[in-house]
C-alpha cells in the first residue's frame, strides 16, 4: 500500500466514516515543515467513531494515520488515505493513588493532567519543555525531560487500548511485556490507541535555579551537576543574542557567548502554597507548572542520544563543527539527560543517554548542518528522536536497535497488511 494518489472522488455517504470528517483538507505541522492531504481527515468523539473510521478504512483500502498536536518535524503523520485526528478523544478517566497510575484517552494533552493529577494527590514524573503534546503523540516518539533517574513517557506506559490492523479493539497490558514494549515507542504503527495508562508519582513541588556558567565552568562541573540534581539541563549559547533566539532571558551580568544557560530543578517541601514563587529564575511552584517554558515561535530541530559515558565529548565536537564550519548557527545547544528504559525502539533502550538538540531557523537552509551534525555524531552511536528532523535508515536501525527484529514481528502481528504504515514509516519497519 503507498500513500501516494489516493485521493477519492464523493464518496457514497453510506461509505464514509461516522465521526466528523472532511476531504481535501491539507494538514500541516506544528514546525510548517510537513504536510499533507489525505483523502479524509476524522474526528473521532467516541471510540465506536475511531473504530468505525478504521474499519471504514479496511473496507475502502486506505493506509491510517493518526495525528496528536502535529509537533512532530518527521514526515510521521502524512498519509494520503485517511488522518484520525484524535484531538476530540481527551479526558483522564482514572487514577489510582496507591498504586500511583493514571489512565487518559489517548488525545490528552500533557497540560491537561496537571490539575486532576494534582487533586488525587499525584503528578507525571518528568515532563519535556513543552507541554501541548497529546499523550500518545509523546508515547509514539518516546517525548522525554531532562535527569539522570528519571525516563521518558513510553517508560511509564503500563496498559494501552488500541485498534488493531484488523479492525479490533484490543488491550495490552503488562501480562503481555513482548507487546507492550514495542507499544512503547510505536510512531504510530501498531494501531490507533485509544486510552493509556501510566506509571505516575506523588505530587510535588520544584524549586527552580538558573545559573549562567562560562563553558569551561559547566564542564568542570559537569557530573556533579548531573548527579545532584533531580533536574539538570543546560542549553548553550554559541553567541551573545543566542538565548533571545529561545525567548529565553539571558544573563543580566554576563555576556551569553561561550556561556550555558542552566536549568536545575529539585524538589521543595512547602507547608502551604503561601509559599508559590512565580519569580522568573527562582520560581517554586507545583512541578506542572515549572516544567514547561514558551517555545511559540517555530523552529526545527535534529535531536540526537548517545551513551552519557560519552556525553560531554560528544557536546564539544558539535560545539567545534559550529565554531569550524557553521558559525553562523546561533541558537543554543540544549543537553539533557535521560534513564535506561526498555522499549524496544525507545532511543533510551538500554542505555542512559545524553541528549543533544540542535535548533535552526525555518526557511534558513540548514541541511547542511544537519548532515555535518550526524556525521559528527556518529563516532558516538546516536540514536534520533523520531519526532525531529534526522538521518535513520534501516540499515542504521539494524545496528542501533538490537530488538529491532522483536518489534517489527509484533508490528506484523498487529497490523498484517500495514495499513498504519506511510512512506517514512514503511522505510523503516516494513
Ligand atoms: C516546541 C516543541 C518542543 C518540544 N519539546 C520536546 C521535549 O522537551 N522533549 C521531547 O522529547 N520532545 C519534544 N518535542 C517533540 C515532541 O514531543 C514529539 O514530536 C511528540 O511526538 C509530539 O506529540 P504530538 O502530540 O504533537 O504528536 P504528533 O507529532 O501529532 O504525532 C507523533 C506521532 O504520534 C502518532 N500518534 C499520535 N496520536 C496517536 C494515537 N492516538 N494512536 C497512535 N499513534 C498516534 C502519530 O501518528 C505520529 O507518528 C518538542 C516539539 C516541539 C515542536
Amino acid at each position: 500500500m503507498t500513500t501516494a494518489n489516493l485521493r477519492r472522488t464523493a464518496p457514497d455517504r453510506a461509505a464514509t466514516p461516522s465521526a466528523p470528517f472532511g476531504t481535501d483538507v491539507t494538514w500541516t505541522n506544528w514546525g510548517g515543515n510537513q504536510s499533507a492531504t489525505p483523502a479524509f481527515t476524522v474526528r473521532p468523539r467516541t471510540e465506536q467513531e475511531a473504530l468505525a473510521a478504521v474499519r471504514f478504512a479496511i473496507r475502502e483500502g486506505l493506509p491510517v494515520r493518526a495525528v496528536g498536536s502535529g509537533h512532530s518535524s518527521s514526515p510521521l503523520v502524512q498519509t494520503g488515505g485517511v488522518l484520525m485526528d484524535m484531538s476530540a478523544l481527551s479526558a483522564i478517566t482514572g487514577t489510582d493513588r496507591v498504586r500511583r497510575r493514571a489512565r487518559a484517552l489517548a488525545g490528552t494533552t500533557i497540560n491537561a493532567f496537571g490539575d486532576p493529577l494534582w487533586e488525587q494527590g499525584l503528578a507525571l514524573a518528568n515532563q519535556g519543555d513543552i507541554d501541548k503534546q497529546q499523550i500518545a503523540g509523546a508515547l509514539a516518539t518516546s517525548t522525554h525531560g531532562s535527569g539522570k533517574d528519571l525516563g521518558s513517557f513510553s517508560s511509564a506506559l503500563r496498559w494501552v487500548k488500541l485498534i488493531n490492523g484488523y479492525g479490533d479493539i484490543v488491550e495490552i497490558g503488562e501480562g503481555q511485556l513482548r507487546e507492550l514494549r514495542a507499544a512503547q515507542v510505536a510512531l504510530g504503527t501498531l494501531g490507533i490507541f485509544l486510552e493509556v495508562e501510566l506509571a505516575v508519582a506523588d505530587r510535588y513541588y520544584l524549586q527552580e535555579q538558573i545559573t549562567y556558567p562560562t563553558w569551561s565552568e559547566t564542564a568542570a562541573t559537569w557530573q556533579a551537576d548531573i548527579d545532584s540534581n533531580r533536574h539538570y539541563s543546560f542549553l548553550w549559547c554559541p553567541e551573545d543574542d543566542s538565548c533571545e533566539l529561545l525567548d529565553l532571558p539571558g544573563s543580566p551580568e554576563h555576556r551569553m557567548g561561550n556561556r550555558s544557560y542552566t536549568k536545575r530543578y529539585n524538589v521543595a517541601e512547602i507547608q502551604d502554597e503561601a509559599g508559590i514563587s512565580t519569580v522568573e529564575g527562582a520560581r517554586l511552584d507545583r512541578s506542572y507548572r515549572i516544567y514547561p517554558g514558551g517555545f511559540n515561535t517555530p523552529f526545527h530541530e535534529l535531536e540526537y542520544f548517545v551513551p552519557s559515558e560519552l556525553g560531554l565529548t560528544a557536546v564539544e565536537a558539535i560545539q567545534d563543527l559550529i565554531r569550524t564550519k557553521h558559525p553562523d548557527q546561533k541558537y543554543p545547544v540544549e543537553v539533557r539527560w535521560v534513564k535506561a528504559d526498555d522499549g524496544y525502539m525507545s532511543q533510551f533502550q538500554g542505555r542512559d543517554s545524553i541528549v543533544i538538540t540542535l535548533t535552526t531557523e525555518p526557511g534558513t537552509d540548514y541541511w547542511q548542518f544537519f548532515r555535518d551534525a550526524d556525521a559528527v555524531l556518529r563516532d558516538f552511536e546516536p540514536r534520533a528522536h523520531w519526532g525531529k528532523i534526522h538521518f535513520m535508515t534501516r540499515s542504521r536501525l539494524e545496528r542501533l536497535y538490537p530488538e529491532l527484529d522483536t518489534f517489527i514481528q509484533v508490528r506484523r502481528e498487529f497490523d498484517p497488511r500495514g495499513m498504519f504504515l506511510n512512506d517514512h514509516t514503511r522505510s523503516l519497519f516494513a
